[in-house]
C-alpha cells in the first residue's frame, strides 16, 4: 500500500525584511522566494530538520529584495534552478543563479511535482509580481504575499483553494499615525502597495471560498501592524462569514511559523464518487 504523504507548507519567515516559504510533499521540496539571507534560510530549514540540500527548486514571486536576497546563492550552493518569469529575470539583472527555470504566467508550470499557475497581481515591482494557484494532491493552495488589492480575478483564482497564504500587511490606522514619510504611507496603502488587515477582512467576509480550511497571514509589517490585531481582524471576518472553523496561522519575520499539513484534512471533494465513501455525512462542510 502506498504511503499517504501530505502536502506541507511552512513559512520560514515573512515581512518586509525577508520572505521564504517551504512547500513539500514527501522528499519533494521547493522554496517560494528566498528573501532571507542564504545563511538565515539554511538555518531555519535546519531548525525544522529539513536539509537545505534536499530543496529541489526556488520559485520567485517578484524582484524585490525581500523576496530574492538569498535566492541566487541558494541556487548556486545547491545547484537548483530558480523559476521566475522572463520579466523578473530581466530586472533582477545580475543574479548569478545556478540555472533558470521557466515560469509562465497563466499557464501550468510543473515544479518538483507541484503544478504552479502564476498570475499577475497589483504591486509595485519594476517587473510583474505574480501570485500562485498551486495544485497539489491534497487540494489547491492560493499564494499572494505582496498584493495591493484583491481583484475579482484573484478571488476567482482563489475560490476553490483549501489553503490561502495571503498578505495582512498593516493596520490602516497604525500606518496613518506611524513614522513613515507621507509618500511611503501612500505607496504602501495604494492598490499597487500592500494589503491591509481591513482589506483582507473584506475579502474574507464577502468572498472567501467554501473550500478554504486555513488562512496563513503573511508579510505583516513590524512597524505598522501587530500580529494579534491582524489575527483578530481575520477571525472576526471569518466569524461574520460563518466560518470560524477556518484555522488562522500568523507568520512572523523573526521565526518559523507552524507547519500547515494539508494531508491532515479530510480529502477534498472531487467530482464523482470517491473511495471509502460508504459513510456519507450529510452536512459535512465543504
Ligand atoms: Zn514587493
Ligand atoms: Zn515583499
Amino acid at each position: 500500500m502506498e504511503d499517504v504523504i501530505g502536502v506541507r507548507l511552512t513559512v520560514l519567515g515573512s515581512g518586509s525584511a525577508g520572505n521564504a516559504t517551504l512547500l513539500e510533499r514527501g522528499d519533494q521540496r521547493l522554496l517560494i522566494d528566498v528573501g532571507l539571507s542564504y545563511r538565515e534560510a539554511a538555518r531555519r530549514l535546519d531548525s525544522i530538520a529539513v536539509p537545505p540540500e534536499s530543496v529541489g527548486a526556488v520559485v520567485i514571486t517578484h524582484a524585490h529584495g525581500d523576496h530574492t536576497r538569498g535566492a541566487a546563492l541558494f541556487s548556486r550552493r545547491h545547484g537548483v534552478p530558480v523559476h521566475a518569469t522572463p520579466a523578473t529575470q530581466e530586472v533582477w539583472g545580475e543574479a548569478n543563479v545556478s540555472s533558470w527555470g521557466e515560469l509562465r504566467c497563466d499557464a501550468v508550470n510543473e515544479i518538483c511535482g507541484f503544478r504552479f499557475t502564476p498570475f499577475e497581481v497589483s504591486h509595485d515591482a519594476d517587473a510583474e509580481t505574480v501570485a500562485f494557484a498551486i495544485e497539489t494532491p491534497d487540494g489547491a493552495i492560493g499564494f499572494a504575499t505582496d498584493i495591493g488589492v484583491v481583484t475579482p480575478f484573484v478571488r476567482e483564482r482563489f475560490r476553490d483553494c483549501r489553503l490561502l497564504v495571503i498578505e495582512s500587511n498593516h493596520a490602516t490606522d497604525l500606518l496613518q499615525v506611524g513614522p513613515y514619510p507621507q509618500s511611503t504611507k501612500e505607496r504602501i496603502g495604494s492598490q499597487r502597495g500592500h494589503l491591509s488587515n481591513e482589506s483582507l477582512a473584506v475579502f474574507v467576509r464577502e468572498h472567501l471560498g467554501r473550500s478554504v480550511r486555513c488562512l496563513v497571514l503573511a508579510h505583516l509589517s513590524r512597524v505598522n501592524n501587530v500580529p494579534e490585531i491582524a489575527e483578530m481582524s481575520c477571525r472576526e471576518a471569518l466569524e461574520a462569514r460563518g466560518r470560524d472553523d477556518v484555522r488562522v496561522v500568523v507568520s512572523r519575520q523573526d521565526r518559523v511559523a507552524e507547519t500547515v499539513d494539508l494531508g491532515s484534512w479530510p480529502a477534498p471533494r472531487r467530482a464523482g464518487a470517491s473511495a471509502n465513501s460508504q459513510v456519507a455525512l450529510p452536512f459535512m462542510p465543504a
